[in-house]
C-alpha cells in the first residue's frame, strides 16, 4: 500500500479486487481510491419523494414513482417478438406496462434492452425514475432508470441517510457485478480508508471569508448527505473549489501572457480617428463608447491586445472596428479587417469607404476574385505602406501580402476561422512585435461561458442597439392560423417585401408529424403560384453553385419567397426581405431561433418573424416561444438558452469545446458561484500575482495539477 490511501490502487480497496480493478480502469477511468471518491453521485434516491402515477404530468421535469411490473413486450419494427428465447438483435423496442394502483404508466426503451429484459420481472416492484412525456395521448417514460425497490427500503442502512447517491455506472460494469448498491458500499470502503488521508485544498482564510464547509465534510456528504441541507453545503464548496481553481488558473495564464508579450504602443488617436468621428452623422451609442474606450486602452498599455468583441447583429460592431483601425492608422500602422466571406467582404469595404472618406486613410479590399493586376497594386500599397486599412477574406492570409507594419488585425465572426489561420496571421506582423487582435462575433455568447472559454482573452459587449431602430414583431401561431398567415404573406409580397420560410429538417421523419422542407415547399409552390409569386430554395444538400444561384436570386428581388433549411448564411443581407417564417419553431434552440430572426429587421420597413408551432407544446417549446415574442435581446436568449440546454449544445461553441472537464459545477446552472470564484481568484492574483505567498503556496499546488491545465488560447488569436 501506498502511504497515502488516495494514491492507493484500486484493486485494493476491500471489495473491488483485480479484476474489478480493471473494468474500473476500463469503463470510468479510474484507478486509485483517490479517483474513486472524485466520482460523484449524479443524482439521489429520495424516497421521501415518489409520486403517485395518476399526479404525473407531461411538463414535469424528473419523476420518481414505485410501480409493479404489469406486462413487457418486444417489438421489433411493428411485429411482437416471443419473449422465449429472444434473440436481441431483432428487438428494436422493449415496451413495459406498470401500475401503482392510481394509474398505468408505459416504459420504452430502445437501447440496453437485453440488461433491462433480464432485470425487470413481471410482478416485481421497483422505483423508476425519468422524465414523463406524451405520446398519442399517453403518459410514458423513455428509457428510465430503474431502482429494486426492495433494497432501496432497506437502502437507508447507508449511513441512516434518506439520500443515497446514484453513480453512472455502465452495462459492463452491472455485469461485472458493481451495481448501485455495491457502488455504495465500496464508496463507504473509500471514505473509511481515505478520507483520514485528504488534506484541505483551499486555504484556511478562503474557508472563512466565504463561508464554505472543510474538505471532509463536502465529500463526505456528496456521497452519503446527511440530510438536503448537508448535500447543498457540500456540492456549494466542491463547485466552487472547481470554478475558482480553474479561473486561478485562466487568470494567471492571462497574466503571464500580458507580461510575457509584448505590444505595440499607440499611444495617441491620432487624427483619423477624430476626423472620422466628427463626421459621423449619428452620435455613438453609450455601448459603443465604452467598447471603443476598452479597447483604446488596451493599444496604447504596451501589451499586446487581445480582445473578444460581442454585440447582436446590427449593433454596431462595423463603428467600431473602424474607429479601433484609424487609432491604428493614427499611431504610424496599418490594420486589417477579415471577413469569412466575399460577400460580406464587399459589403464591409463598402462601408468602411464610407467612413474613411474625409479622413485621407486608404481602404482596399482584398478577396478570392480580386484581379492579377489589382493584387499587385495592393500589395505595392501594402509594402509602401500607402494602404492603412486592408478589408477582405482568408486571401489575406496568403503568403505573398506582406504589410509594411500591420498593427492591429479584426476578424469579424470568428467562428469560421480557424486556429491555423489565426496563428499565420500572427506570423504577418513585420515589426517583430505581434499585431493586436480583436475578433467580432454576432453570436452572443454568456457571459459565464465566454468568461471560461475566452478565460484569458478580454470580452467587451455592445449591449445596445443603436436608437430608432424598428422592433421586429414576433408572433406565434399554429396551424389553425395558416390561412391568415399566407394571406398576410401575400399582402407583403403585394407591398415590395420579400419573405423568408424556414424548415428545421430535410427529410420527413417517421415518428414525428414535423413539417419537412420537401413536403413544405410543395405547399408554398401551390399556395403562391407561379406566376405572379416566385419561389426559391436553398438546403444543405444542393452543390454550393445551386445554393449560391437561389440566394442571389433572392438577394436580387428575382424572387419573392426563400424556402430554406436552417443553412441560410450566417450575415445574408438582404434588407428587402421583411418576414422571416420559422416552421415548427418548436424544433429550433433559442440562440437559432434569435439568429434566425436576425435576418430580417435590416431595412427600413416594419418587420415581422412569425413562429409556427404544432399545437401540443413541452413546458420548455412553449417556454422559449414565449422568450422570443418576449424580447430581441440576444443575450438574454443566450443566457436562457444555455440554462434550458446546457453549455455543450450551445451553438457556436462546438467547435471551441470547453477547454476543461468539469466534475461537479456547471457552467450552465453555476454562474452566480463562477463570477463569485472569478473576483476571488482575480483578488487574489491582484495581490500575488505568482502565486508566491506562503498563504497562497496551497493554491499555486492545486493548480499545477493536471485537471485544472486549461488549453491555451493566447497563441491562436
Ligand atoms: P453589426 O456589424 O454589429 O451587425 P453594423 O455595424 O453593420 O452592425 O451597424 C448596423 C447599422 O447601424 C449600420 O447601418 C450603421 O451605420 C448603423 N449604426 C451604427 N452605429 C450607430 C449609432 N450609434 N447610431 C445610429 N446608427 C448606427
Ligand atoms: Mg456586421
Amino acid at each position: 500500500m501506498e502511504k497515502n490511501a488516495l494514491d492507493t490502487d484500486i484493486q485494493f480497496l476491500p471489495g473491488v479486487g483485480p479484476k474489478r480493478a480493471l473494468l474500473f480502469r476500463k469503463e470510468l477511468g479510474i484507478g486509485t481510491i483517490g479517483d474513486l471518491i472524485k466520482l460523484y453521485p449524479f443524482r439521489y434516491i429520495d424516497r421521501s419523494n415518489i409520486i403517485s402515477i395518476k399526479d404525473a404530468a407531461p411538463d414535469m421535469a424528473y419523476i420518481q414513482i414505485r410501480a409493479k411490473v404489469e406486462e413487457i413486450n418486444l417489438l421489433g419494427g411493428r411485429e411482437s417478438i416471443s419473449p422465449d428465447n429472444v434473440k436481441f438483435h431483432k428487438v428494436k423496442r422493449m415496451s413495459v406496462k406498470v401500475s401503482d394502483g392510481t394509474g398505468y404508466m408505459e416504459l420504452v426503451f430502445f437501447k440496453g434492452i437485453k440488461w433491462m429484459f433480464s432485470k425487470l420481472k413481471t410482478g416485481e416492484e421497483y422505483i423508476f425514475f425519468g422524465k414523463p412525456s406524451l405520446f398519442n395521448g399517453h403518459l410514458n417514460m423513455v428509457h428510465p432508470e430503474v431502482d429494486n425497490a426492495r433494497s432501496s427500503d432497506t437502502g437507508g442502512n447507508f449511513m441512516n441517510n434518506a439520500m443515497t447517491g446514484v453513480y453512472p455506472g455502465t452495462e459492463n460494469l452491472r455485469n461485472g457485478g458493481i451495481t448501485g448498491k455495491v457502488m455504495n458500499r465500496l464508496m463507504e470502503n473509500a471514505l473509511a480508508l481515505a478520507l483520514p488521508d485528504m488534506e484541505e485544498t483551499l486555504p484556511q482564510h478562503l474557508l472563512m471569508e466565504k463561508g464554505l464547509v472543510p474538505i471532509h465534510f463536502a465529500v463526505r456528504n456528496i456521497h452519503f448527505p446527511k440530510d438536503l441541507a448537508s448535500l447543498e453545503k457540500a456540492r456549494y464548496r466542491l463547485k466552487f473549489e472547481e470554478l475558482f481553481y480553474l479561473q486561478l488558473s485562466l487568470l494567471k495564464q492571462k497574466y503571464v501572457r500580458s507580461r510575457n508579450i509584448n505590444g505595440i504602443r499607440m499611444p495617441k488617436v491620432g487624427d483619423a480617428f477624430n476626423i472620422c468621428y466628427d463626421s459621423l452623422p449619428f452620435s455613438l451609442t453609450g455601448a459603443q463608447k465604452r467598447v471603443i474606450t476598452e479597447i483604446r486602452n488596451d493599444m496604447k498599455s504596451g501589451h499586446q491586445m487581445n480582445r473578444l468583441l460581442q454585440g447582436d447583429v446590427g449593433s454596431g460592431k462595423t463603428m467600431v472596428a473602424v474607429l479601433s483601425a484609424l487609432i491604428a492608422v493614427g499611431n504610424g500602422y496599418q490594420a486589417c479587417i477579415m471577413a469569412p466571406t466575399e460577400v460580406l467582404a464587399q459589403q464591409h469595404f463598402k462601408n468602411i469607404s464610407r467612413y474613411l472618406e474625409k479622413t485621407g486613410v486608404r481602404p482596399a479590399l482584398l478577396t478570392g476574385s480580386s484581379r492579377t493586376a489589382e493584387r499587385r497594386e495592393i500589395h505595392r500599397g501594402l509594402e509602401d505602406g500607402s494602404i492603412g486599412i486592408l478589408v477582405g477574406t482568408h486571401a489575406l492570409f496568403e503568403d505573398n501580402v506582406v504589410f509594411r507594419n500591420l498593427g492591429l488585425a479584426i476578424i469579424d465572426e470568428q467562428h469560421r476561422f480557424g486556429v491555423e489561420q489565426r496563428a499565420r496571421l500572427w506570423r504577418k506582423s513585420s515589426c517583430g512585435l505581434a499585431p493586436h487582435i480583436l475578433v467580432m462575433t454576432a453570436t452572443p455568447i454568456p457571459r459565464t461561458l465566454a468568461m471560461t472559454l475566452y478565460g484569458d482573452l478580454d470580452v467587451s459587449v455592445i449591449d445596445e442597439l443603436p436608437p430608432g431602430r424598428k422592433p421586429i414583431q414576433t408572433i406565434a401561431a399554429n396551424e389553425s392560423k395558416r390561412t391568415a398567415l399566407f394571406n398576410f404573406l401575400k399582402e407583403q409580397i403585394k407591398l415590395g417585401r420579400q419573405v423568408f420560410i424556414v424548415y428545421p429538417l430535410i427529410f420527413e421523419s417517421e415518428k414525428m408529424d414535423y413539417k419537412n422542407l420537401e413536403t413544405g415547399y410543395e405547399q408554398i409552390v401551390k399556395a403562391f403560384p407561379f406566376p405572379p409569386y416566385k419561389t426559391a430554395i436553398v438546403h444543405g444538400q444542393q452543390s454550393n453553385d445551386e445554393k449560391k444561384f437561389n440566394m442571389d436570386a433572392f438577394a436580387a428581388g428575382r424572387a419573392d419567397i426563400l424556402v430554406a433549411t436552417s443553412v441560410i448564411e450566417v450575415g445574408v443581407d438582404v434588407p428587402n426581405a421583411s418576414v422571416m417564417v420559422i416552421e415548427s419553431a418548436e424544433r429550433f434552440g433559442l440562440s437559432q431561433l434569435h439568429q434566425l430572426r436576425g435576418r430580417v429587421g435590416r431595412g427600413s420597413e416594419k418587420s415581422y418573424c412569425i413562429l409556427m408551432t404544432g399545437n401540443k407544446l413541452s413546458k420548455d417549446s412553449r417556454h422559449r416561444i414565449q422568450l422570443m415574442c418576449a424580447t430581441e435581446n440576444g443575450f438574454e436568449l443566450a443566457e436562457e438558452d444555455m440554462k434550458m440546454r446546457g453549455p455543450g449544445d450551445l451553438e457556436g461553441t462546438q467547435q471551441s469545446g470547453l477547454p476543461v472537464e468539469l466534475n461537479i459545477a456547471s457552467l450552465a446552472k453555476d454562474g452566480l458561484i463562477l463570477n463569485d470564484a472569478r473576483q476571488c481568484a482575480q483578488a487574489v492574483l491582484d495581490e500575488d500575482p505568482g502565486l508566491g505567498l506562503p498563504k497562497n503556496r496551497l493554491m499555486a499546488e492545486e493548480i499545477s495539477k493536471d485537471r485544472y491545465k486549461v488549453r491555451d488560447y493566447s497563441q491562436i488569436s
